[in-house]
């Protein structure tokens, strides 16, 4: 017999694997062995078992040892590598490496116990009263009451005993044995409290379960999204099977461990994110995939969890941008997911108030499955939307507050109700806007807004990301000559001064990456809103959104136009998806108000989000990306080129693919330039068309990188 091994060593060219000769015994694709490699002995997971070997043109080296009985990974999780490895082409060591923690990886094994029995004459001389010494006495009593105890509880048990233990063992009335833990059959946790479902809501779950494909849960803000993925995860866990919920940030699973810490005990939940140290991703590693854990809750990579029955992968907020990987490999947990499902044979939910166009596209082609809950729970309204127009308001030294949003904020506080106010991302440069024509002052050389920056003496200066090009602010707006510039994009501190010195006595949270670090801090001033110790939580959209704070009846964006002059064909979609979550925040449990301050107030994914329309704002985005010719109407490939010869290298590169554009006759379309965050140092080269990626086999790759389906296309 002979297997494909992928080793844990990182020189290149093997890493998908090389084969081993299997001198005799039986193994499971997935387990660990050891295996020459290049002089010395290497660890290395088996991917593949084959009968015959493909070529006989070399000598084949043998395994060297089995290190471990089971196998660390299922035949789904390898299926689902090696697709991974095709699709976003990478190699399966990449690809594996999403699954497994560094190695070594013989740390994941199961550990062996050292345990002790007492034989029949061990029995029988404690019976004739023949052992003499106490302690080997009470060692044969403690072994009648407890056959086959660990060392240590042994020792726990009667002190110090390596002497009379191996008296005992000498005389063969104890045995000493090793034992491998072993993955713990199907156990059911304890199910705390079930799930009641509403009429709607149990319609929609009824159709889920009966619908093999992956579902898309469209439900507005509100509409018990959450009570339903609690209903599947318990049904799941009462046919012995495991659940992964993946959540869009790690702040946001705080949230949801409250919530589902009500239905299963808290020690067969695991909280899976990328602040886990290496040992406590190890530890938890070992108890997933030992079955101790029924419910694995995360970012992204928690889809990489080795559970050993999966039931059924639940995405919360599907259209998030956090669930594309932006290092090697770039996968989509969306993708991924639905991969890894049909090897499980597992179910897959999507849920979204906002569906993205990729999953909106795939329902109406039937590849997902849709259902809808139109309406929030108890039939809840939907806040009022109210929009302001930043570019007619007047603010005096107040800015980014209107008149309205303050005199809003106001009321809530007189009512003692609470506010949410989302703010940009921080770290967001601000830009230059004429508030005439409303136009951002443009770089000439990239053709994208200028950032503003400030010096130590804090003078305004222009820069250019793409290119490095610094400038001085004009005086006047290049486009119209209008004299009315402003900077746009206040940062929190600012925000949260002015709204100090407007309302003094307001309690205020702020939630930022700077404020929150971990968890547990975001649980406390969840709480915090929970038991209104808080008036007002200021936070920027990544902490804020997602939230269900039944106090809150007015939520309010400072500034809803990040990314609308940005030249990115999903910058419309974004906007919306803010807006609407934006709505979700106001008015869960009593009439709730929302304002959104833009200085776009016609752009239509304003007017759609204010409007509660998300369908019509679908399929109107749907339409124009048929007819521009983008995602998901058709595919998209980015090469992106980084270092010294990033230009020259990708204007090859794009050469070389029009030649082959042209020479086929087919409908890509290849685009080369400098990438906008990359400072002037790095190039992409983008490709859309039915089947970009027939193109990749025929050109040299090695200078870039390849980024499919990819996210960031500026
Ligand atoms: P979504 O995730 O769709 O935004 P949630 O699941 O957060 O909605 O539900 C909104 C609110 O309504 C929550 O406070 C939730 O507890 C409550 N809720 C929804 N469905 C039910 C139900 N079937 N029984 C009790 N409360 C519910
Ligand atoms: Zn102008």
């Amino acid at each position: 017999m002979y297997c494909t091994v992928v080793t844990s060593s990182r020189f290149k060219g093997i890493g998908n694997g090389l084969t081993y000769e299997l001198a005799e015994g039986s193994l499971q694709a997935g387990s660990p062995v050891r295996v020459p490699l290049r002089n010395r002995l290497t660890e290395g997971i088996v991917v593949e078992i084959l009968e015959k070997r493909a070529s006989d043109e070399f000598d084949l080296k043998q395994v060297k040892e089995i290190l471990g009985k089971e196998p660390l990974l299922t035949e789904a999780h390898l299926k689902t590598a090696r697709w991974i490895s095709e699709y976003y082409i990478c190699t399966l060591r990449q690809a594996l490496g999403l699954w497994l923690p560094a190695p070594r990886w013989t740390q994941l094994l199961a550990e062996s116990v050292i345990t002790y029995r007492i034989t029949e004459e061990g029995k029988q001389a404690l019976a004739d009263e023949r052992i003499k010494g106490k302690k080997q006495k009470m060692i044969l009593q403690a072994l009648l009451d407890h056959d086959g105890i660990a060392k240590k509880e042994l020792y726990q048990m009667c002190g110090n005993i390596s002497d009379p233990l191996r008296l005992l063992r000498e005389k063969k009335f104890v045995l000493e044995e090793k034992r491998v833990e072993e993955s713990s059959a199907a156990s059911v946790p304890e199910i705390r409290a079930h799930p009641q479902l509403t009429e709607p809501q149990q319609a929609v779950y009824e159709q889920m379960k009966g619908d093999l494909r992956p579902s898309l849960l469209f439900g507005v803000t509100g509409s018990g999204k959450t009570e339903l993925y609690a209903k599947l995860i318990v049904d799941a866990m009462q046919e012995g099977k495991q659940a992964i919920l993946l959540v869009p940030e790690i702040l946001l699973t705080e949230h949801s461990i409250q919530r589902f810490e009500k239905l299963l005990p808290r020690e067969s939940i695991a909280v899976i994110h990328s602040r886990l140290t290496a040992g406590e991703r190890r530890a938890q590693w070992k108890k997933i995939r030992k079955g101790e854990i029924a419910l694995v809750i995360g970012s992204r990579s928690a889809l990489f969890s080795p559970l050993p029955r999966l039931g059924i992968v639940i995405i919360d907020e599907e259209h998030e941008w956090t669930y594309k990987n932006e290092q090697t490999p770039r996968y989509h947990a969306r993708e991924t997911a639905e991969e890894l499902c049909r090897n499980a044979v597992a179910k897959l939910v999507m849920g979204t108030a906002t569906p993205s166009l990729e999953a909106w596209a795939r329902a109406k082609q039937g590849r997902y499955q849709l259902v809808t809950l139109p309406e929030r729970y108890q039939r809840q309204p939907l806040p009022s939307v109210g929009i302001i127009d930043l570019g007619s308001a007047q603010f005096g030294s107040l800015y980014p507050f209107s008149l309205p949003l303050l005199t809003a904020i106001g009321e809530r506080l007189e009512r003692k109700e609470q506010a949410v106010l989302f703010l940009n991302r921080r770290g967001v440069a601000s830009a230059l806007l004429c508030r005439e024509c409303r136009r951002r002052v443009i770089s000439p050389d990239s053709q994208l807004p200028f950032s503003v920056h400030h010096d130590r003496t804090g003078r305004p200066f222009l820069v250019d990301h793409t290119t490095g090009v610094t400038a001085n602010v004009p005086s006047h707006c290049p486009h119209c000559r209008s004299p009315r510039l402003m900077e746009i994009g206040a940062g929190t501190q600012k925000v949260e001064q002015i709204l100090k010195k407007q309302f003094h006595s307001a309690r205020l949270i702020r939630m930022d990456s700077d404020t929150i670090r971990d968890p547990s801090e975001m649980r406390i001033q969840l709480e915090k809103m929970q038991k209104r110790e808080a008036d007002i939580l200021l936070g920027t959209q990544s902490v804020v959104k997602g939230l269900d704070l039944p106090h809150v009846t007015l939520a309010a964006v400072l500034l809803a136009d990040i990314g609308l002059s940005l030249p990115h064909f999903r910058a419309g979609e974004r906007i919306f998806q803010l807006l609407t979550q934006l709505t979700g925040r106001s008015g869960r449990a009593r009439p709730g108000e929302v304002i959104i301050q833009t200085f776009r107030p016609d752009a239509p994914e304003v007017i759609f989000a204010s409007r509660h329309q998300t369908e019509q704002y679908l399929e109107s985005e749907l339409q124009l990306r048929i007819h521009a010719g983008y995602p998901p109407a058709t595919q998209m490939v980015r090469l992106l080129f980084r270092g010294e010869k990033a230009e020259a290298n990708a204007r090859r590169s794009q050469r070389s693919l029009l030649e082959l554009v042209t020479k086929e006759g087919n409908d890509i379309r290849v685009h080369c330039a400098p990438a906008f965050f990359g400072a002037g140092r790095q190039w992409h080269v983008l490709l859309r068309g039915s089947a970009p990626r027939t193109l990749l086999a025929k050109i040299d790759l090695d200078q870039c990188i390849v980024d499919i389906d990819p996210m960031e296309t500026m």
